[in-house]
């Protein structure tokens, strides 16, 4: 699913956030990113998620080699194949949820109908079928974030990318954040998750660990 060789990641002004980073992670696996802050977490998440280019080195993802990729195309294997969950849900205020989650169906070119249907069965499946209709101000933030995850994989994306899914969140509702991560796991979704959890990292069953831009 993801492949890294020599992978390195400078910033303008010359931060290296990674440094010669070989890794490969394979479908259906479920690998946790740990590490300090600064350690280049983040950096490695937006590259698996094609959401920027490394500055050397080859990776590939789903196949395809990222830095080959014109951006349109880019574009649409991202929108395609990959889902991507945040620390702040990032829902739309104004929007019920499940119009929040249909709009993460925008780039299929699914008819409007067919976006909330979907949307709908998603929610249901995260739990969340009798909140349909409620605003994200309405919903506790556990259900935010499972709007946000059902947002994330109403398209059936091979592979879900979770930066700190839990970090805003009560103990309790950020487990069931990861029984759900875990559930869809088992339905065959790669799931690579940035944690500062130890806890949750120790029950993963790959944990990739960051030092200064480097896996150690
Ligand atoms: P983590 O997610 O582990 O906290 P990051 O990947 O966010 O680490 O950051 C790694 C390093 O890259 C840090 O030194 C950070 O300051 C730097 N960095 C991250 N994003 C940028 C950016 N857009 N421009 C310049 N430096 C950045």
């Amino acid at each position: 699913m993801i492949e890294l060789e020599g992978v390195g990641k400078t910033y303008p002004g010359g931060v290296a956030a990674l440094r010669d980073v070989s890794l490969t992670i394979g479908h259906g696996e479920f690998a946790a990113i740990v590490g300090p802050s600064g350690s280049g977490k983040s950096t490695l998440l937006h590259l698996i998620g094609t959401l920027d280019r490394p500055s050397t080195g080859v990776l590939r993802v789903d196949g395809h080699d990222v830095s080959a990729l014109p951006d349109r195309k880019l574009a649409a294997l991202r929108a395609h194949r990959i889902g991507f969950v945040f620390q702040q849900f990032h829902l739309h205020p104004g929007q019920s949820a499940v119009d929040n989650v249909a709009d993460g169906l925008l780039y299929g070119g699914v008819p409007l109908r067919e976006r909330r249907r979907l949307a709908a069965a998603t929610l249901t499946r995260v739990g969340l079928g009798e909140r349909l209709d409620h605003l994200p101000g309405e919903l506790s933030g556990g259900e935010r974030q499972r709007v946000a995850i059902a947002r994330a994989v109403a398209g059936s994306p091979a592979l879900l990318l979770a930066d700190e899914p839990t970090g805003n969140l009560d103990s309790v509702s950020g487990e069931g954040v990861m029984a759900l991560l875990t559930g869809l796991n088992d339905t065959g979704t790669t799931v690579v998750v940035i944690t500062h959890d130890r806890e949750i990292a120790a029950r993963l069953p790959r944990s990739i660990a960051l030092r200064d831009g480097e896996v150690v």
